[in-house]
């Protein structure tokens, strides 16, 4: 049985924090804001694979008012997700997520986070897409002032 998911996430960009996207340190002059290290990529990619299984959501699982995910590493929660999703018999079977940015260039760190996903998923990085756009300088991306990310994952059922 197959069964697909969605997630969306918005982080705005502020001064004096990491930029980390998909597991990613990118240098950059400023960083999104937020409880956890604020990958808004990986955020929605966790949304959509427990939107699938009709599991909540991140904001549900990791409150951003616990202390215990203050500056919490995204990609270790994307581990507990897969075992959350495993431990209701479901894995991943594919995952196409996008981020809209307007800066800085994030090509030539696509490939590492496919990598990175799909280490902590557990899973053949053929599996996961990662891609970037400009919002062509409209709206909060395109003006600089913040991130989004929208994902889209197919789960199927374990044996
Ligand atoms: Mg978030």
């Amino acid at each position: 049985m197959l069964r697909i998911g969605h997630g969306y996430d918005v982080h705005r960009l502020t001064e004096g924090r990491k930029l980390i996207l998909g597991g990613v340190y990118i240098p950059f002059e400023k960083g999104l804001l937020g409880h956890s290290d604020a990958d808004v990529l990986t955020h929605a990619v966790m949304d959509s694979m427990l939107g699938a299984c009709a599991l909540g959501d991140i904001g549900k699982l990791f409150p951003d008012n616990d202390d215990r995910f203050k500056g919490a590493d995204s990609l270790v929660l994307l581990r507990r997700v897969t075992e959350i999703l495993f431990k209701n018999g479901w894995r991943l079977s594919n995952l196409d997520v996008t981020v809209a940015a307007q800066s800085p260039k994030l090509s030539p760190h696509i490939q590492k986070m496919r990598e990175n996903l799909s280490a902590a998923i557990g899973c053949d990085i053929s599996r996961i897409s990662v891609k970037a756009t400009t919002e062509e300088h409209l709206g909060f991306t395109g003006e600089g002032l913040g991130m989004s990310a929208t994902a889209v994952c197919l789960v199927e059922s374990i044996g």
